[in-house]
C-alpha cells in the first residue's frame, strides 16, 4: 500500500513547522520527519520544577515586524521580559548592548557629549577608511576600550578566528547607544513564550504526522526500498528541507563552513538564585566559555531552584550540530553555488538557518516560511 502526502517536511524546527502549519490549513497533508528525538529544532525547551530550560541555548523572541508578533501570539502568550545581559571582563562587570551605563563604568563620564568625546579621541589616528572587516567596525563605532575589553575575546573565541577576518554584519546586530538603555534588541516586540517554545511547535503540528528519529536520506532510502520490494511505503509530491544545504547535496562543492556550540548544563536544586541575571556574557579570552544562561530568570524566577547553561563555542565537523554559519566571502559564494544546484532540484524546497545558510533569528525564519507559504500555496 502506498501512503501519499504533499509535502516531506525535513525538520520539526521554526521553518518547518510554520509551513507545515500553514501548508495543512490550506488543505496539504503534510509528513514532517526529524532526525533528533523530539520536536522544535533549536528552540526546543524542556520543563524541570517549573523552569523552562533553553536546551539549546538562550532564546527571546524579539522583531519589528508587527505581523510576525501577532502571528506568533496566536500561539502562545508572551511575557515581557526584556534582555539586558551583563558582560563580566577581568572581574568587571558591565552592562550590554553598548549604552551609557556601559560607558559610565568603564571612564567615570556621565553625559553622552563625554562618551561620545571619549570614543572620538581613541579613534582618532586609527588607520580605518572604508569598513573592511569586524574589527573596523567594532573600533569605529565603539573606540577602543570597548573593543579591547568587551568584543574582541568574546568574538574571537565565539568565532574561532580574528576578528579582521570576520564580516562587519556580526558586530552590528549589537546596538550601540547614548541614552542609559540596557534592552539589548532595538525591536518594539519582545517576550519570552509563557510555556516555553516547545508548547508552540506543538501546537503548530497538532494534527500532522511527526516522525522523530528519522533522518532524511535513510528514509527517502527505505521508502525507495520498501517500493520497490512491493512492500507499504510512503510517496510525496515536494519536500521541504531545513537541514545543511551542502549535506543535501552530499557535500558534492566542498563543505560549508559552521561553528557549533557545546551546551554544559548544572542542574542547582538547592539554589534559588545563581547568578541573578538571565545572560552573562564572559568577554576575556581566557574563559572557554562564552556566556552563561540562568533559565529562572527568563520568567522572572519562577520554579525551584536554579539551572545554569554554559555555552562553550566549537569548531565545526562533519556529525556536529550546526548552530552557525560563517557568513563570510568564501562561504557565501560557496552557498550561492549550492543555490544553482538547489533551483535545478524541482521539487525540492530549502529553508530555515542552514537550508538558506542565514543567520537568521526567530522572527526572520517566521518572515521567510510565510513568503514561501505565499510563493508556494
Ligand atoms: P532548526 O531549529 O535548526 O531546525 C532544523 C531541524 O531540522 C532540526 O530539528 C534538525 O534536527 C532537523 N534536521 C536537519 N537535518 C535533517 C535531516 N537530514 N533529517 C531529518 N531532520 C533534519 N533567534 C532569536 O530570534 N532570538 C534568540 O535569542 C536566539 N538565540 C539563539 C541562540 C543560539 C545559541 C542559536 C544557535 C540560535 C539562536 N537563535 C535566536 C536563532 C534561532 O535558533 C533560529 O532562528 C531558529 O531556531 C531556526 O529555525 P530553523 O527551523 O531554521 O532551524
Ligand atoms: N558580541 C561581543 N560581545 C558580547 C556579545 C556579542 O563581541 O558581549 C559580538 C560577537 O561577535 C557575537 C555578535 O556580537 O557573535 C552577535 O552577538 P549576539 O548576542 O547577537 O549573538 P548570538 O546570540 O547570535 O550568539
Amino acid at each position: 500500500m502506498k501512503e501519499h502526502f504533499n509535502y516531506l517536511v525535513v525538520g520539526t524546527g521554526l521553518f518547518g513547522s510554520v509551513f507545515s502549519y500553514e501548508a495543512s490549513r490550506r488543505g496539504k497533508k503534510c509528513l514532517v520527519i526529524d532526525k533528533r528525538d523530539h520536536i522544535a529544532g533549536n528552540i526546543y525547551t524542556r520543563e524541570v520544577r517549573g523552569i523552562h530550560v533553553h536546551e539549546y541555548g538562550a532564546h527571546i523572541f524579539h522583531t519589528s515586524n508587527r505581523e510576525i508578533w501577532d502571528y506568533m501570539s496566536r500561539f502562545a502568550e508572551f511575557n515581557h521580559f526584556i534582555n539586558s545581559p551583563m558582560a563580566i571582563y577581568k572581574g568587571e562587570i558591565y552592562n550590554l548592548p553598548f549604552n551609557m551605563n556601559t560607558f559610565s563604568k568603564l571612564w567615570g563620564i556621565k553625559t553622552p557629549d563625554e562618551a561620545r568625546e571619549k570614543i572620538r579621541e581613541q579613534i582618532d589616528g586609527l588607520p580605518i577608511g572604508e569598513i573592511r572587516n569586524l574589527e573596523e567596525q567594532a573600533l569605529s563605532l565603539a573606540g577602543t576600550d570597548v573593543y579591547e575589553k568587551l568584543i574582541k575575546g568574546y568574538t574571537e573565541k565565539q568565532w574561532g578566528r580574528d576578528c579582521r577576518e570576520l564580516p562587519a554584519f556580526i558586530i552590528k546586530r549589537l546596538p550601540l547607544r547614548f541614552t542609559y538603555d540596557n534592552n539589548y534588541f532595538s525591536d518594539p516586540y519582545q517576550g519570552i513564550p509563557v510555556g516555553g517554545y516547545t508548547a508552540i511547535i506543538e501546537k503548530m503540528l497538532e494534527g500532522t504526522e511527526v516522525r522523530l528519529s528519522t533522518d532524511y536520506r535513510e528514509f527517502e532510502k527505505s521508502q525507495k526500498t520498501a517500493a520497490e520490494r512491493g512492500e507499504d511505503f510512503i510517496s510525496y509530491d515536494k519536500v521541504l528541507y531545513t537541514g545543511m544545504i551542502d549535506e543535501y547535496f552530499d557535500y558534492c562543492l566542498g563543505n560549508l563552513e559552521y561553528r557549533s556550540l557545546q551546551f554544559e548544563v548544572e542542574d542547582m536544586p538547592e539554589c534559588d538564585n545563581y547568578q541573578g541575571n538571565a545572560v552573562i556574557n564572559y568577554t576575556e579570552r581566557e574563559i572557554p566559555y562564552t556566556r552563561i544562561i540562568e533559565h529562572k530568570h527568563f520568567e522572572f524566577g519562577k520554579g525551584e531552584g536554579t539551572i545554569i547553561t554554559r555555552e562553550y563555542p566549537r569548531s565545526w565537523k562533519k556529525g556536529d550540530e550546526p548552530y552557525y554559519p560563517v557568513n563570510d566571502e568564501k562561504n557565501n559564494k560557496l552557498f550561492s553555488d549550492y543555490m544553482e544546484l538547489a533551483s535545478r532540484e524541482e521539487n525540492v524546497l530549502f529553508g530555515g538557518r542552514l537550508g538558506q545558510y542565514r543567520y537568521y533569528d526567530m522572527d526572520k525564519v517566521v518572515e521567510a516560511a510565510l513568503q514561501m507559504v505565499e510563493k508556494e500555496l
